[in-house]
Order: C-alpha cells, then structure tokens, then sequence
C-alpha cells in the first residue's frame, strides 16, 4: 500500500457493515469537510467489531439530520469539477458504461474485443434509432433470460409519453437512471437555491403516476417519471432540498388523474401557507391543473368548509389518505372565497393563494413555450424558473442559469451521466446523400445545431434522441445547449420546411388579433392535408370563447403569412402548395386528446400535445376531425 501525504481509510470489519459503521465513517467525512487540517493525516485505521460501541439515539437523529441537510455548495463544486474537465469525464463515462456491459449480446455483435475507448467504440457501434434497438428491448419485455443489452438484467421498462410519435415507446430503465436523474435534480437546485433560496416548507407538485403495467416477460413497465416517484432516492431527495410534495402517496399514484389533480389541487389549498414552491415535469400540467382549479374552486371551497372529500373521488385509497389532512375549516374556505372572488380573469391566482410561493418551476421550453402566457397570468410576479432537459432515455442537461427568463434557458450537459455525441444538423439537411458524422461533447461549435446522440447505462448505445439543439455557450468545457424542436416534427409537403418552433411563431402572431377579443388559443397543433391537390397544412385551434368568422378568417389568413420559410413562400405563391386551412375545435377536444394519451399509458406530467399530428397517428387524427366546428380558408397569396 503506497502511503503518502494523501489520505488512507482502512476499515477492518468483522461483522457485516452496519449501520453504526456508516455512521462512523460519515462523521469521519463530516470532521475532514469541516476541518481539512485533519485530512493531512495520511493513515486512520479504524477498527470496527461487534463489540464497539453504538451511538445514541440523540446522536443518530443528529448525524440523520446532517445526512439529509443539501449543501448546495457542495454540489457546485462537483459539478464544476466534472465540467472543468468534461473530455476526460466523458471517456471515463464511456469506459464505464462499456466495462459494465460489454457482455450483452448487442455489444458483443459489434465486436468491440476489450477496447473501450471513443474511437473504437464510434467506429464499431452504429448510431441507430429506437426502431433498431426495439427488437432487442422486446426481448428484454419478453424476459429474455440471457444479457441483451446491459450486462445486470433490466428488470424495469419505461413507457415514453409517445406524445411526439404517437403511441408510447418501450425503453429500459435502471437504478443508474433514477441516480441520473437525482443529480441533475441536485444540481439544478444547487445553483436555483443560491439564487431564490427557499425555507422549509412544502411543493404543491403536480405529479402523477401513470398506469403500471407487467410485460409478457414480467417486468414492471410505467412512464419514467412513475419509475423515479415511486423510488426510495425521490423522496430522499426531494426532502433534502425542503421540497416534499405536499399530497399523500394516494393522491401521486391514483388510477384516475381527474380525481388526483382535484386532491393535488385540494392538498394545495389546505397547505397554502406552507407551499413555497408550485411544480410539475412540464408546464403544461401546472396551466391544465390552474384551468381546472377555475372550473372546480368552489367545490374546493365547499370540501374544506365541511371537511368532507367531494363524491367525485370515487377511489377508496384516496378517500382514506385525504381523510387525513381534509378537517373542517371554515375560516379557511371562506378566505379562498373571497380570494377567488376577488380576482379579475383569474390574475395573480397563484401569489393569491399561496403568499409563500418563491418560485413556479417547471419544463417550460421547446412544447411548452405556447403555455408561459397562460402560467404568467396565474403567476402574477411570482418567479418562472425552467426545468432541466432529460427524456425516459436519460437525463442530458441541468440549467443551471435560473435567474434567466424561460425563453432563454439553456441546459450545461452533465458530462457523467452518459455518453454524448452530436450530429451535426446542417449537413443532414443539405446534404441529405452524405452519411454526417456525430461529434464528441466537447467538439461542438458555438451556435451550431445538432441532434442528441446518446449513449447511456441503461443499454442504449449511440441512440439518435431525435431532439435538435443549438449551442449557446459552454459552463468551463461542457456545452449549454437550447433546445430547438423534436426533429421529425416537421411540417413539409415539398420544398418547405417548417418545425414546430415556425408554427409556434405563427400561432402566435394570429392569436394576437384574437387576443383583440379578449379571446386566447388554448391549445393547437397541426396536420399536412395531401388528400387535397396540391396539399396544405391544416392548423387546429381550440379556443376559450366564440369569436366572431371576421376575426378567424384573419387569424387565419395570418397564419399562412406568418409561415417564413422560403421553401413555404415560393410554393404557396406558385401554389405549390394549397391555403392554409383553419379549423376550429370544439371545447375539450385537447382535453380528449390527453384522455386517450393516458389510456395508453401516459401519464398527465409528461404530456406534450403532438404539434404535428401525421398519418402515423390515426386516432387522434380522428378526434381533431371529429370535433371540428367551423373551418376557414386562407386568401393570403391569392
Ligand atoms: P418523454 O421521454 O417522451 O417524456 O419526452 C422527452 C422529450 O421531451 C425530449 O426528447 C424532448 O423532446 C422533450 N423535452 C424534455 N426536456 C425538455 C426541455 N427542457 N425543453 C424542451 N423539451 C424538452
């Protein structure tokens, strides 16, 4: 053993570890933090046996209570250590996830022969896309006996929302992922906790649990975030960063979210003083519970007046968990009354009810763009902090810049958490007969767009994300990326090409002639007509009131302008491509959408209404169509 001026533990251990060891060792961590003269001792021998003394109760709450306190200092500093040195993260990253793997069948068929190193494994491993890996992950559902591909057995399968491609796809998950997903968590609040610190108190959250289901083979399939609420490190976690949820179990994973979010809401409502903090995967979920808050308040009101759960929740479990925190309050309902009351359009709702609320955090790029006008009237001035970039593949990056507006978030990828590559954009576009290169985390240019590639420790290897993102800057070596668009979520007849970001942009300015009417788009997405000739996008709103045809026909006619793109201009002017066509939505068409999603497995936190709806997505398709009250056609470019 080479003994140094560095420090040497040895722990010699009769019995198994318990807990009274790890205590030792923890306040021995603890006394070298808070004293690092003590770390130049260069040899600590402890000597650990069945007869050593335990510690106290006294003690043990104490040395609990350290164990949970979040230094958020702490983790900055690891994290600028791990981004300082991002190259050398990511080919140790690399090698971990390859030594710990290397037995499955997959990676065997690539013959990597021992060599773990970036440019073997680039050269051998093909960047593939879900389709490719799917067999492999059905084997796994299957229960496949042997390594597919991870070397431990996957014994949890995740449905992604599906909302982009249509219905849920399977990927592997493990407890690599759950750490994963806790250390951009702990990371992000770091760096949000520095700047809008929080007290203790409680998140009114809007989390829910989708469906969980057994595949063929046995293993335990539900959405990501269902898999990461239900382990053990969620909750840890969320209580260190003084963030608890503050509905019961009962209410997260009730088999009908209608009836969870009017508990969510209700739990609320009953801890308002104490929420410092209004949370959910996306915000989506936040305008959708606060659309229903105006539907059911004072029903709400009338619960906590009584004290007796509404006959809508139906779910015995939840019964019995809400019975625990809904006592009688009158004072209380009639103060949430009179604030209602109040209000004017439901203005300033949140800082309203809950006078303690610090920040309001959640997803708020790419999809969710189109609901911050929405969240800022219920917010009022309370504070909009973006979330983190991940996906049910695996987490990539933590903003860690929350005092910046939402619309200019970026996310620093966390150089540990898997193994990233990036396919350069603009050659796959223009180039579409050259086969582009991926490149390495650190390689990426300034303000360049690229797709995510990534590999992780849950047996995706080279994995196109399909997600395009543009780098703004880099944290020390590891790049801040903005998210730009889902990347086949494009709307394209011939020469044109408009993403999801274009027809948000055009959303937007039409809705602005119906915000003239005090009107606003609740929702909307898209489809490209080709049964017509030539074709033509086809825009769906649902909007909040009846607005008059005058006005839709010019909503609509602003749509078509606002498309930009060369590509679309040229061939509407040629008419290449058809008028852009606007049909209108019955009330509760999106919410009917989000009912079928959820029936497939989804859950309401990760839902993102599909901006484009394709051929590949039939029922909903049919659910737009169906629910189409009137229709206008554009006259622009005649
Ligand atoms: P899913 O795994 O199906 O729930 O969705 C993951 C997808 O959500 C990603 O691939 C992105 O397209 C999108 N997404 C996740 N995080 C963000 C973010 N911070 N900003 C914009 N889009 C995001």
């Amino acid at each position: 053993m080479k003994l140094g001026n560095t420090t040497c533990f040895i722990f010699l251990s009769f019995p198994s570890l318990n807990e009274t060891l790890e205590h030792k060792i923890f306040l021995l961590s603890f006394c070298f933090l808070s004293f690092p003269s003590v770390s130049k001792l260069w040899k600590i021998v402890i000597f650990h046996c069945s007869c050593a003394p335990s510690f106290s109760p006294q003690q043990t709450q104490r040395i609990k209570k350290m164990e949970n306190k979040f230094d958020s200092e702490k983790v900055i500093e690891e994290f600028e250590s791990l981004t300082k040195d991002a190259k050398r993260v990511q080919i140790e990253t690399l090698k971990k996830i390859l030594q710990e793997n290397y037995e499955a069948e997959y990676l065997k068929k690539w013959n990597l022969d021992g060599r773990f190193d970036p440019q073997t494994y680039t050269s051998c491993v093909p960047v593939v896309t879900h389709k490719d890996l799917e067999p492999y992950i059905q084997k796994i559902a299957d229960g496949a006996s042997y390594p597919v591909l991870t070397g431990k057995p996957i014994t949890t399968i995740t449905l992604s929302s599906g909302t982009t491609q249509g219905k849920p796809k399977f990927v592997p998950y493990n407890d690599e992922l759950t750490e994963n997903t806790m250390q951009i968590y702990r990371t992000s609040f770091a760096f949000r906790n520095r700047a809008f610190p929080i007290g203790n108190g409680k998140a009114l959250s809007f989390i829910f649990g989708s469906k969980q289901f057994t595949t063929k083979g046995g293993l335990l399939a539900g959405t990501a975030t269902t898999n990461v609420y239900r382990s053990a490190q969620f909750k840890k976690t969320m209580k260190a960063m003084q963030t608890p949820c503050c509905s019961p179990d009962e209410v997260i994973f009730a088999p009908d979210f209608h009836q969870s979010l009017y508990c969510h809401l209700l739990c609320g409502l009953i801890f308002h003083e104490e929420i410092q903090i209004i949370s959910s995967t996306f915000a989506h979920s936040i305008v959708h519970s606060f659309r229903t808050f105006e539907l059911v308040w004072e029903e709400l009101c009338s619960d906590i007046r009584t004290g007796v759960l509404s006959a809508r929740i139906t779910v015995d479990s939840i019964r019995t968990a809400m019975a625990k925190v809904l006592k009688p309050n009158t004072e209380l309902a009639d103060k949430i009354y009179n604030k209602c009351l109040g209000l004017t359009d439901w203005n300033g709702l949140i800082p309203e009810l809950f006078p303690n609320c610090k920040y309001i955090y959640a997803i708020m790029t790419g999809s969710m763009e189109p609901y911050l006008k929405k969240l800022r009237v219920y917010a009022g001035g309370v504070r909009l902090l973006s979330a983190d970039y991940g996906s049910s593949e695996g987490w990539i990056g933590a903003n860690v810049n929350p005092d910046l507006p939402p619309e200019m978030t970026s996310f620093a990828v966390l150089p540990n958490i898997g193994y990233f590559e990036f396919l350069p954009l603009t050659s796959i576009d223009e180039l579409d007969s050259i086969e582009p290169k991926p490149i390495g985390l650190t390689d990426v240019q300034l303000g360049e767009e690229y797709e995510v590639v990534v590999t992780n420790f849950a047996g995706l290897y080279r994995y196109r994300l399909g997600d395009v993102v543009k780098v703004i800057g880099f944290h020390n070596s590891t790049p801040k990326l903005q998210f730009v668009c889902r990347r086949n979520l494009m709307l394209t007849i011939n020469i044109d090409k408009n993403t999801e970001k274009d027809l948000q942009l055009s959303v937007e300015a039409a809705a602005k002639l119906l915000a003239a009417e005090k009107l606003e788009v609740l929702d909307f997405t898209s489809h490209v007509d080709l049964t017509t000739d030539p074709g033509h996008y086809v825009i769906f709103w649902e909007v909040s009131g009846d607005a008059s045809d005058e006005i839709l026909n010019e909503c609509c006619n602003c749509l078509d302008k606002s498309f930009v793109d060369a590509g679309y201009v040229s061939s509407r002017k040629v008419n290449a491509i058809g008028p852009l066509e606007l049909r209108v939505l019955r009330r509760g068409t999106f919410q009917k959408i989000l009912d079928h999603y959820v029936g497939l497995g989804s859950a309401l936190n990760q839902f993102k209404t599909p901006r484009c709806v394709g051929p590949t997505n039939p029922k909903v398709l049919q659910i737009l169509c169906n629910n189409v009250v009137k229709s206008y056609v554009s006259s622009s470019f005649c």
